[in-house]
C-alpha cells in the first residue's frame, strides 16, 4: 500500500521552494496551512506520496531543506480560524521546525524540536511557580512537563515535544506554549518565582527505560539510583554498559530519546557518540 507522508520546513521560504519544485516536475500535492490560529508556530507542510516524495528527491532535492517526513494521519482538531494572539512584551519570539521524525518509542505519533528567535530562561522561574506538575532543572535549564501523553521539554532557545499525534497537534502545543509563556512573563510581578526542582518524575521516565535488572554496572546500587543520579546531572548515560554494549541495546534509541528530551545528556564524548550513532 502506498503511504502518504508530510513534511514541514523551518521557515516559509523553504516551504515554497519544495512547492515550486514539485510544480517543476509536475508532481501533485496537497498542503496543510497552519494560518490563521497556528500560523505564528508554523509553516504550511506538503503531503505527498511516498513515489511522489521519491521523484522529488531524485530530481529537485537541492532546491529546499526539510524538517522531515513522518507518515501522514488526518489531524482530529481544526486550526482555530480567529488570529493568534500578539504579546507586547513576547519572550517568545518566532519558531523554526528544525527536526520533524516519528517517535522512537510511538512509531505512529510524532516528535519535533522547534527553535526559537526568543530566550524563556527568566520565564523557567514564573513558570514553575505556576506549574505544580511540572519539573525545573535550574542546571540546564531545562523544564519539562506532560501535555497529556505528549512530553515537552523547553530549554532556553528551544522546545522538543515527544509524543504529539500529528502536525496539527504539535502546532496547537506550541501555540499553546507560546501563550502560556508570554502570559505568565505578562504577570510577572505578581508572581514569586520558584527555583525549586521536583525530581521524581523525570527520574522515572528514565528509569522505565532502562534494563531495571539492579546489575550496579554503573556504579549505583539499583537503575533508580542511577535514573534519579542523571536526571540531577551527576552520571553519564554512557556508563549503563548492558545499554550501550550488553545485552539490553535494544532499549538505547528510546532511553536516548528520553533524556535527549528531558536534557539529561551531560555531553560526555561518550554520550555524543551514543547520539551520532543513533
Ligand atoms: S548498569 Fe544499567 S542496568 Fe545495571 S544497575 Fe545501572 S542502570 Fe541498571
Amino acid at each position: 500500500m502506498i503511504e502518504s507522508l508530510i513534511g514541514t520546513f523551518a521557515n516559509y521560504a523553504q516551504f515554497e521552494k519544495a512547492r515550486v519544485a514539485l510544480e517543476g516536475l509536475s508532481l501533485s500535492y496537497r498542503i496543510v496551512a497552519p494560518e490563521p490560529g497556528f500560523g505564528r508556530v508554523g509553516v504550511p507542510s506538503l503531503v505527498l506520496e511516498e513515489d511522489t516524495q521519491r521523484a522529488l528527491y531524485a530530481h529537485g532535492a537541492d532546491a529546499f531543506t526539510c524538517a522531515g517526513w513522518v507518515t501522514y494521519h488526518p489531524a482530529t482538531i481544526r486550526v482555530p480560524e480567529q488570529e493568534p494572539p500578539s504579546f507586547p512584551d513576547d519572550r517568545f519570539g518566532q519558531t523554526a521546525i528544525m527536526v520533524l521524525a516519528p517517535c522512537v518509542a510511538d512509531p505512529a505519533r510524532i516528535r519535533l524540536i522547534a527553535h526559537l528567535s526568543g530566550d524563556l530562561t527568566e520565564v523557567f522561574p514564573y513558570l514553575n511557580t505556576e506549574m505544580h506538575a511540572a519539573c525545573f532543572n535550574r542546571n540546564g535549564p531545562t523544564f519539562t512537563f506532560m501535555d497529556g501523553h505528549r512530553m515537552i521539554s523547553l530549554y532556553p532557545r528551544r522546545i522538543a515535544i515527544a509524543k504529539a499525534d500529528e502536525i496539527v497537534d504539535a502546532w496547537r502545543t506550541l501555540e499553546a506554549i507560546r501563550c502560556r509563556v508570554n502570559d505568565t512573563w505578562a504577570r510577572r510581578a505578581q508572581i514569586t518565582p520558584s527555583y525549586e526542582m521536583r525530581e521524581k518524575p523525570p527520574a522515572l521516565e528514565i528509569f522505565k527505560r532502562l534494563p531495571r535488572t539492579n546489575c550496579r554496572a554503573c556504579g549505583e546500587l539499583t537503575c533508580l539510583a542511577f535514573a534519579v543520579k542523571l536526571w540531577s546531572g551527576g552520571g553519564q548515560l554512557s556508563q549503563c554498559r548492558p545499554v550501550f554494549a550488553g545485552d539490553f541495546t535494544h532499549l538505547r534509541p528510546a532511553l536516548l530519546e528520553i533524556c535527549r528530551g528531558l536534557g539529561v545528556m551531560d555531553g560526555t564524548d561518550a554520550d555524543k557518540k551514543a547520539i551520532i550513532q543513533e
